[in-house]
């Protein structure tokens, strides 16, 4: 018997989410941590942690260059936060790729994603403004 999102391909136990695997996709990440900084250690940490005990696509935090960002629109600005609506050249990721070994980005985005995509947002204004 199975759970609901099915065996993973990779280490033949339960999936934790739709397409993930808690387990395989941490290593994954953990592979890719050398590839990437935000250029700080903190927030570095925080999205590490985010990858490396995400049980679904939608929990994680992906770093993503300011320069990969176009079509910034400013949507509500309060508190300490300004909210950006974007768009991103390359989309972000989904679902681990185990035929081809590599995270696909996927442009698409769901309310969940696009919440996500804000977040980042504001993490690399601050930086602009902070750094
Ligand atoms: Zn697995």
């Amino acid at each position: 018997m199975s759970g609901p999102w099915g065996i993973c391909e990779e280490c033949n136990q339960e999936n934790t989410g739709y397409e993930w695997c808690n387990a395989c996709n941490a290593k994954h990440f953990q592979q890719n941590f050398k590839n990437w900084t935000s250029g700080n250690d903190d927030i570095d940490k925080c999205i590490q942690k985010t990858q490396l005990s995400a049980n679904y696509s939608c929990e994680v935090l992906e770093w993503i260059p300011y320069n990969k960002f176009y079509d910034l629109n400013r949507i509500a600005k309060g508190g300490y936060s300004i909210v950006y609506r974007e768009k991103c050249i390359d989309g972000f990721i989904c679902n681990w790729d185990n035929k081809n070994q590599n995270w696909p980005y996927e442009k698409k985005s769901s309310n969940f994603c696009t919440i996500f995509v804000q977040v980042r947002v504001e993490i690399v204004q601050l930086l602009q403004i902070f750094g």
